[in-house]
């Protein structure tokens, strides 16, 4: 059989089953796309009719969220679960909450959370959810009044052993705590029923910082290949949220200068670098007064602040993308390699374009996919989950020493399943590869279910 043909004919027949679900095949033409050699080599895997069947969703739950605001006013979202893929564990994912969810956006979020969870070598299925409820300019009460409401239909699809929730964009310990306190009353069941908990009732230490910090060790062990280190380079991070944050403070600690980072309202240059207090006053401003990147500008004079802007132009060696996908086109890609970047760890889920994945991988630029170097989080919340069966507290210094075990081999499954199927040093084919490889044979052994 051509395989070529065979991969060529199934997306078209995707396409024209989901026509309008763009971004979902825009993230399965990626994947399928690396794929050709394995199948190649295992027949099987086509024999099967794997990719007919990972490529279809085992089950989506939408339904109404109905709520109050402080005036008293109803308001009604929607809300989504997509119950990706089991075969490895029960499905594992987070919850967006988000005025740009969709259908197409979640079970694109979810796919690339099956192979990402697949990778990390723990027990976890895949699967995402969420709302088109934005959680900005709401009040506490208002949100919670929100997750309440999600969770009054979200809790009957739910279980320790069944969907484990964790945070996600709009979506953190505040969001968690809600939706874990509703979960619990109305199942009467404290167990770990979600991830990213706070540390004083059941959450892991480590978690808030775990995607940002594996971002970092991600890109260290990219580096190391060539002999080199992130001490003394330059860098920028796009988004400010707890991913950009920890992934600013992970590669100063590693001896990075972080210039660039951005948020809803524009980016910062600031040729001097984050230092621990500037990085202190952001938390700060993101995490506590959910405030602006302005203010940092005002505070740190030699900081500008570019209203509107990205941080694409900055020149930098080392960039990570960290706030959504497709957040980053061609024509930045080909901006930050005149720039001299020779590294890219993706910390979003598919924020480059594949024109811009192109540029990378023409120039030979260090490019690491999001299911792979940003994996760090959803490791940590196997690692919370761990701890709450055994109920006990791991410390900040073994949940770390787990994380940077884990995103090592994260790294090195990527670079061997590539140059076993001939795409040496593709870290993007590798992660595809070895992600898929893991959970098709799962599905194979479980018979046609
Ligand atoms: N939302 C995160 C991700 O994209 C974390 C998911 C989790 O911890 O379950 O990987």
């Amino acid at each position: 059989m051509d395989i070529q043909n065979y991969t060529a004919d199934f997306l078209d027949r995707l396409a024209k089953r989901d026509p309008a679900q763009k971004v979902f095949q825009q993230a399965v033409k990626e994947v399928v796309g690396s794929l050709a050699p394995v199948l190649k080599q295992y027949p099987k895997y086509i024999k099967e009719k794997i990719l007919d069947r990972i490529l279809e969703p085992e089950r989506i739950i939408i339904f109404r969220v109905p709520w109050r605001d402080d005036k008293g006013e109803i308001h009604v979202n929607r809300g989504f679960r997509v119950q990706y893929n089991s075969a490895l564990g029960p499905y594992k994912g987070g919850i967006r909450f988000h005025e740009t969810v969709t259908q197409d956006a979640l079970k694109f979020l979810a796919f690339e959370q099956t192979f990402k969870n697949s990778l990390t070598t723990l027990p976890l299925g895949g699967g995402k959810g969420g709302s088109d409820f934005d959680t900005r300019g709401k009040s506490d009460n208002e949100v919670m009044r929100f997750c309440h409401s999600f969770i009054n239909e979200l809790y009957h699809h739910i279980g320790y052993h069944t969907d484990v929730p964790a945070g996600d964009l709009g979506c953190g310990a505040r969001e968690i705590g809600y939706m874990f306190g509703q979960y619990k009353k109305l199942t009467n069941d404290f167990t770990g029923a979600f991830t990213g908990k706070k540390p004083n009732w059941g959450g892991s230490l480590l978690r808030p910082e775990a995607t940002g910090y594996g971002v970092a060790y991600f890109a260290q062990n990219m580096l190391a290949t060539r002999g080199d280190s992130l001490e003394g380079k330059t860098a920028i991070v796009s988004g400010t949220g707890n991913v950009g944050i920890y992934t600013i403070e992970k590669l100063t600690a590693l001896g990075a200068k972080v210039v660039g980072f951005m948020d809803y309202d524009g980016s910062i240059y600031d040729k001097d670098g984050v230092d621990e207090e500037k990085l202190a006053f952001l938390k700060d401003l993101v995490f506590v007064r959910r405030g602006s990147l302005k203010e940092y500008a005002a505070k740190f004079p030699a900081a500008q602040f570019r209203p509107g802007q990205k941080t694409w132009d900055i020149p930098c060696q080392i960039a990570c993308p960290t706030a959504c996908e497709n957040e980053l086109h061609t024509a930045d890609a080909k901006t930050l390699v005149a720039n001299g970047c020779l590294c890219l760890a993706e910390g979003s889920n598919m924020p480059c374009t594949p024109g811009a994945i192109d540029v990378f991988q023409n120039a030979h630029v260090l490019y690491s996919p999001g299911k792979a170097s940003n994996a760090g989080g959803v490791a940590v919340s196997g690692l919370e989950m761990t701890q709450n069966s055994m109920r006990i507290y791991w410390t900040r210094e073994e949940v770390d020493a787990y994380l940077q075990r884990i995103m090592r081999s994260i790294h090195d499954s990527c670079l061997s399943a590539a140059e076993h199927f001939g795409m040496k040093g593709d870290y993007m084919a590798g992660a595809n590869i070895a992600g898929f490889i893991k959970v098709a044979d799962a599905m194979i052994d479980q018979g046609l279910v």
